[in-house]
């Protein structure tokens, strides 16, 4: 019996007469990767919001490493470790890649950002920023700024920026969106080694994607989990065949 670093109990969400979410309850463990797919407006969106905090709950529940986290907004959840990231861009378009990342490790460190212009020679800051631009392939791009990145650089560097906060578990909303084959192969294999380090929730179009990283997957539609399983369980069952996949 494996304890789940994250408990969703029982969500829910209404818009009006609209459930976007009805009692939908999942688990991510240590060291997985859980998949939540759907068709569009199934809910998946509202759920992530819900769980990071940036939208109430009806009703239910999330724990997180064993804290009930209602009444916490969405700052103090990403304190505890719970990272909503590569959709929420926080890159600042002026400043150079490398000083970017510099800011989101101080911003980790509780530093205010006191040296804004010898910020360069804080060598352990650089070093650091330096160490976790590498793990996205962007230390060679380190001078460049923001705007002036690629779009799948900027991509990239927005997960440097998430890496830098040290989350404890991640929730992807489709993070493949807007990349061209290159890219999503390079996040593919990136998020899988990812996982050994905080567990993701992943919501991704891209089945090949979902059925190459997913060590489970939940199928939302109309807001209901409608089924649960392994890779081979959710592919082969027919009423998501059905209800999904379109068979
Ligand atoms: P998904 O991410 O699975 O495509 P969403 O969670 O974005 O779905 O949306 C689920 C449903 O809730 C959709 O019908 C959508 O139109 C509706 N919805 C989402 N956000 C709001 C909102 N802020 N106000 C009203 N309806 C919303
Ligand atoms: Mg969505």
């Amino acid at each position: 019996m494996t304890n789940p670093i994250l408990e969703i109990k029982n969500l829910n969400k209404s818009f009006g007469a609209l459930k976007a979410t009805d009692d939908v309850s999942i688990t991510l463990n240590a060291g997985e990767i859980h998949a939540l797919i759907g068709p569009n407006g199934a809910g998946k969106s509202t759920l992530i919001k819900q769980i990071c905090g940036g939208l109430s709950s009806d009703s239910g529940s999330v724990i997180f490493n064993g804290q009930d986290l209602a009444g916490l907004d969405v700052a103090e959840r990403a304190q505890l470790g719970l990272g909503r990231t590569f959709q929420i861009s926080s890159v600042i378009m002026e400043f150079s890649a490398l000083r970017n990342v510099m800011l989101a490790v101080q911003a980790n460190a509780g530093t205010s950002y006191r040296f804004f212009k010898n910020v360069r020679t804080d060598k352990k800051l650089v070093d650091r920023a330096m160490a976790i631009l590498a793990r996205v392939e962007l230390e060679g791009r380190a001078d460049v700024s923001a705007a002036e990145l690629s779009h799948g650089e900027r991509r990239q560097l927005e997960i440097a920026l998430a890496l830098a906060l040290e989350p404890k578990a991640f929730l992807l909303d489709e993070p493949m969106a807007g990349m061209g084959p290159e890219g999503s192969k390079r996040l593919i294999s990136f998020l899988d080694g990812l996982r050994k380090e905080a567990p993701i929730l992943l919501i991704e179009h891209d089945m090949d994607a979902v059925f190459s990283l997913a060590d489970r997957i939940s199928v939302l539609v109309y807001g209901r989990v409608v089924a649960s399983g392994t890779v081979d369980e959710i592919r082969n069952n027919p009423a998501v065949r059905e209800a999904y996949l379109g068979e």
